[in-house]
């Protein structure tokens, strides 16, 4: 019987990882690349002397598969931190996550919350989240206090739209809920308590994020990059390349945007279109910034729910590997979000960034920049409102039907990790019926 070929579009942890799990079962498949180097979002770049990923990358870990994995790859350049998370919010730092770290606020701000903790507590917990709104859930779980002060304003700006088109579908684990206790706790004093999933995280000691992309590509035969895919045609089971050259195939694992997918494949039919057209998104912009200072604070990043700043995350990548920097230097990564609900103003954007970082206290007048870069993320986080569901399955299903398996973050559209998507790859190969 012929070997089925099968073609992995895209090499990003999805793509790699779907290409080296079929590898290892010992089938062969191809991978292409449109960029002229793997990795996809888990890439780094070095521009004299500083490492920059395309925007922060840390790796956290649910499952012991993906983290031996992992571990096995980097060897012992793979080192855990313990996070060092902030909120700045009414002129103060504290500490990660705000509703378990309430003390360090404006006593008015402190008491709003509380009392509205308190009487949401009095709900219980939420029997089916599907019956809500992430607004509702927001307001159910933590009270009113918390949500004005802390998750409506850091939701809208971080979604681009209000959490009551929002559903909370991609809630899972993603924030952290104290008890009671724990947030009188907070209230009273600085909490010891660590909160969340990413609590600790994993970072390679050398290099950037790009490493674990690398590591895992290292072991994989015939990714082909400058390879990008520019039309997938059913009929004949057949993908073209920019470069005209065609490849047939068998299965398509697709790990690209599925919102890009209508433009690739020639008469799709109508009932088909409007489901890709009702996927939605938010984009980030990711400013890097490389400084002439030395920073001892050991903080790893800072939210900003503030309607007027800019940015909704800050992070240091120096504190991430001293490597990420050169000695005496510390570098930034600045995230803002944007939509086609919420356009950015590309042009003076990294001003306005500039002069709010001083705002904040991140930068002194004073302060040098060595390097500025700018990573523009079209695809950023699928946004799960109440079209996400049916839209997606539409998608997909179609897709499968015709042996095309959606695979990775963007390829089926959910709110994925790089562990996450890892594991999609795997799981994609288990399914194929080869
Ligand atoms: C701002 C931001 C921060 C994040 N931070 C974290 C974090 O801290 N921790 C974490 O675990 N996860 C994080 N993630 C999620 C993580 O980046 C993803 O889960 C993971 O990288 C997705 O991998 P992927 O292979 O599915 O997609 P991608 O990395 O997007 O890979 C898809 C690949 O397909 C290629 N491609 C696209 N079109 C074509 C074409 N026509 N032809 C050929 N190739 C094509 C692309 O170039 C790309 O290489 C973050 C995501 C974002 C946006």
């Amino acid at each position: 019987m012929r070997k089925k070929r099968i073609i992995v579009l895209g090499a990003g942890l999805a793509g790699l990882s779907a290409a080296w799990h079929l590898q290892k079962k010992g089938i062969a498949c191809q991978v292409f690349e449109k960029e002229s180097e793997v990795g996809g979002l888990c890439r780094s770049k070095n521009i004299d002397g500083f490492t920059f990923d395309y925007s922060g990358h840390l790796l956290h870990f649910k499952h012991d598969y993906a983290f031996n994995l992992i571990k096995n790859l980097l060897g012992n350049n793979l080192i855990e931190h313990k996070r060092s998370a902030w909120i700045y919010s009414t002129g103060a730092y504290t500490p990660y996550p705000f509703q378990a770290n309430l003390h360090g606020l404006p006593a008015q701000i402190a008491k709003e919350c509380l009392l509205g903790f308190i009487d949401a507590s009095k709900n219980g917990k939420v029997k089916d989240k599907k019956e809500l709104t992430f607004l509702d859930w927001i307001n159910h779980t933590f009270g009113s206090g918390i949500a004005r002060h802390f998750m409506i304003p850091y939701n809208t700006k971080f979604w681009t739209v209000a959490p009551e088109e929002l559903t909370c579908e991609w809630l899972d684990g993603f924030i952290p809920v104290p008890s009671l206790k724990e947030v009188i706790e907070g209230t009273l004093e600085e909490s010891k308590r660590q909160f969340g999933y990413n609590a600790h995280f994993w970072y390679p000691k050398k290099g950037g994020i790009s490493e674990v992309a690398l590591a895992l590509s290292g072991q994989i035969k015939n990714i082909y990059t400058d390879c990008e895919v520019t039309e997938i045609n059913l009929k004949v089971k057949e993908i073209r390349l920019k470069s005209g050259s065609r490849e047939k195939f068998d299965y398509l694992i697709s790990t690209l945007p599925l919102p890009e997918i209508p433009h690739l494949i020639k008469g799709l039919p109508a009932r088909i279109s409007p489901g890709f057209r009702k996927l939605r998104w938010n984009s980030i912009f990711n400013f890097n910034l490389g400084i002439e200072k030395k920073d001892g604070s050991g903080r790893h990043w800072a939210y900003f729910p503030q309607e007027g700043l800019p940015f909704f995350r800050i992070g240091f990548a120096h504190n991430f590997s001293a490597f990420l920097a050169p000695a005496g230097k510390s570098s930034l990564y600045v995230e803002v979000s944007y939509s086609e609900e919420k356009p950015l103003d590309k042009k003076n954007i990294t001003a306005h960034i500039m002069q709010e970082l001083n705002k904040v206290g991140i930068l002194n007048q004073s302060d040098k920049i060595c390097v500025s870069d700018v990573n523009d993320i079209k695809y950023g986080y699928p946004l799960y409102d109440k079209n996400h569901n049916s839209a997606q399955e539409t998608a997909t299903q179609y897709l499968r039907q015709n042996n095309i398996i959606p695979c990775g973050r963007y390829g089926s559209w959910r709110y994925m990790s790089m562990e996450d998507s890892i594991l999609g790859g795997r799981e994609t190969v288990k399914q194929l019926k080869l």
